[in-house]
């Protein structure tokens, strides 16, 4: 049998990889390793009273986002449990959260007996739309949670003046956003509350983590009294005045911390730099279209690098298809959440347990068409990891798409 011979062959079927280099993730060298081991050593791993290391790590983070305080957590979702618990939302009140996010930016809203109310995101930036929010609010509404979605700034003047003309809170959902920046402000620092995710795959992590930041003395108290199972400074270990529970983290993860956050902003330079050379790289290839940063966006930090993908201009090949020629090429990268999150089985069976929901919500008819396109035809991500390569690297990612492109078009 006489095989089709073509002038390239793709590395899903055989042909060369694109992409030689590896990236690697988390990031780390033997000092971290000396220094775990070192307070591995000391037998003071955590509480009570001798969490030194986590006390200087939340200071060392809090001067580093540019806010007042910061109150470390087991995660990321835990950190959005806090803020919402400490802007003192009841049973029964809405919380305006984007479709378009990972489970938690919507399930500790179900967590603290609220209910989830989507609003669709812009198509260009794929975070939450100011004018689809101001329309969502109701008598009930008490807070919004932006998500800076892949690292990307929302547009925080126009969510913070809603919040401010409406009496509501604001918990910016910044898991994908360390180091990040609008108008020169690191993401977290705007709203009421910042809340950060130190899991594995985040752009800062040891591995889970969690943190809340704020500027305002009595959310941060409270958050700090519902981290430590209820309990206040300048009381006795078995008094407790709030519902909390025990959310501390570890002394080793706080160790890891710190000298992770040595690191952040070279890596947050490189990745926001590599993003903006393939955005011009991308820009030039038909039927790629990366996402828009509008000029208040003046850091993105590229947990996610998403461009909207258009078949069309690759031979009718599916989204599928192309992310998994464009992994064999050696490109990390995914085609993201299959369903915006009123679609999960969660949220269509009300499978809400106890929790205070009215009957009259009813998630099977939530319907945003900008978040059902880009889960169901549009978005790839690469992953940040990748973004921390070299011009190179970039360059190739680029040539990656293109020899999709040559070779299923000319099929
Ligand atoms: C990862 C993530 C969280 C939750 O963080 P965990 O540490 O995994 O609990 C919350 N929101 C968004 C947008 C995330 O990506």
């Amino acid at each position: 049998m006489e095989k089709n011979i073509t002038l390239e062959t793709l590395a899903i079927d055989g042909g060369d990889r694109t992409v030689q280099t590896h990236f690697p993730w988390p990031i780390y060298d033997e000092t971290d390793v000396q220094a775990v081991a070192d307070v591995v050593r000391s037998g003071r791993w955590g509480n009570p009273d001798c969490g030194d290391l986590v006390e200087t790590f939340e200071q060392e983070f809090a001067a580093y986002c540019g806010t007042k305080y910061a109150v470390s957590c087991v995660n990321g979702s835990v950190s959005l449990r806090l803020a919402l618990m400490a802007c003192g939302v009841r049973p029964g009140d809405e919380v305006i959260v984007p479709p378009y996010t990972f489970i938690a930016t919507a399930s500790t809203v179900l967590e603290v007996n609220c209910v989830p109310v989507f609003v669709d995101i812009d198509p260009d930036t794929y975070n939450l739309d100011p004018k689809a929010v101001e329309a969502a609010i109701t008598e009930r509404t008490k807070v919004i949670i932006p998500v800076h979605f892949a690292g990307l700034a929302c547009d925080m003047d126009a969510i913070m003046d809603i919040a401010r003309r409406h009496k509501l809170r604001v918990i910016e959902d910044a898991a994908h956003a360390h180091g990040a920046e609008y108008k020169g402000r690191k993401l977290g620092s705007i709203g009421d509350v910042g809340s950060f995710s130190f899991q594995s795959s985040k752009n800062l992590t040891s591995g889970e983590g969690g943190m809340v930041v704020t500027n305002d003395e009595n959310l941060y108290r409270t958050m700090a009294s519902l981290r430590n199972v209820g309990r206040m400074e300048g009381h006795q270990w078995y008094d407790h005045f709030n519902p909390g529970c025990n959310y501390r983290i570890t002394q080793m993860q706080a160790v890891l911390l710190s000298r992770q956050l040595n690191r952040l902003d070279d890596q947050t330079v490189i990745r926001n730099e590599n993003g903006l050379y393939l955005n011009k790289l991308l820009s030039n290839i038909d039927g790629i279209l990366p996402l828009t940063r509008s000029p208040e966006a003046t850091r993105h930090c590229y947990h996610l690098y998403i461009f909207s993908y258009d078949s069309s201009a690759f031979g009718g090949l599916p989204r599928q298809e192309f992310v998994a020629r464009l992994a064999a090429e050696g490109v990390p990268c995914s085609t993201g959440y299959p369903h915006p999150l009123y679609k999960q089985p969660l949220f269509q069976n009300k499978n809400f347990m106890c929790y205070a929901i009215p009957e009259s919500v009813d998630y099977a008819a939530v319907n945003c068409p900008v978040a059902e396109r880009a889960c169901r035809d549009e978005a790839v991500w690469i992953f940040q990891h990748a973004m921390l390569g070299s011009r190179e690297d970039m360059q190739s990612f680029a040539e990656a798409i293109r020899k999709i492109q040559r070779v299923v078009t000319q099929a």
